[in-house]
């Protein structure tokens, strides 16, 4: 996509502080660190959400995730992680091609956990939802 930072970081129109890629993917170093080692791994070519990503891409990403996450703990290790995706508007989503954040985590450091990014518990039973979602 033309105007896509994360395209034009892919086809190295923009600089990036890579630290790996693969055929499919790419990561490199968040501009805005969260924590030392903040990473995104991005789809080589332009996918906004899961839901338009094939599931080879989506494979090859957490490939790269997992290699990502061995090598900073080698090099930084941290005392642990956070690893996800923020997906739309609702979901925090800013840069509209899909990145998933591996941000390391040291003890004592201030951040919490993903429990901590929402509270809102559905007032339906528990039942009621399973329904709704089972196939
Ligand atoms: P999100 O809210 O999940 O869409 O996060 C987008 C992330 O992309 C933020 O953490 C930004 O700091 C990061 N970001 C935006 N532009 C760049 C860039 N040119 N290079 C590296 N990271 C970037
Ligand atoms: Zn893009």
């Amino acid at each position: 996509m033309k105007e896509c930072i994360f395209c034009k970081i892919s086809n190295k129109e923009v600089p990036s502080k890579v630290i790996s890629e693969s055929d499919k993917s790419i990561a490199f170093l968040d501009v805005n660190p969260l924590s030392k080692g903040h990473t995104l791994v991005i789809p080589k070519s332009h996918s906004k959400t899961l839901l338009d990503l094939e599931s080879d891409g989506w494979c090859d990403m957490n490939a790269l995730v997992k290699k990502v996450v061995s090598i900073i703990q080698d090099k930084l290790n941290p005392d642990g992680f956070n690893i996800g995706l923020n997906m739309n508007i609702a979901g925090g989503q800013a840069v509209d091609h899909i990145h998933i954040h591996i941000i390391p985590r040291w003890t004592g450091d201030g951040g919490g956990s993903i429990h901590t990014i929402i509270n809102n518990p559905p007032e339906e039973a528990l039942e009621s939802v399973y329904k709704q979602l089972s196939e």
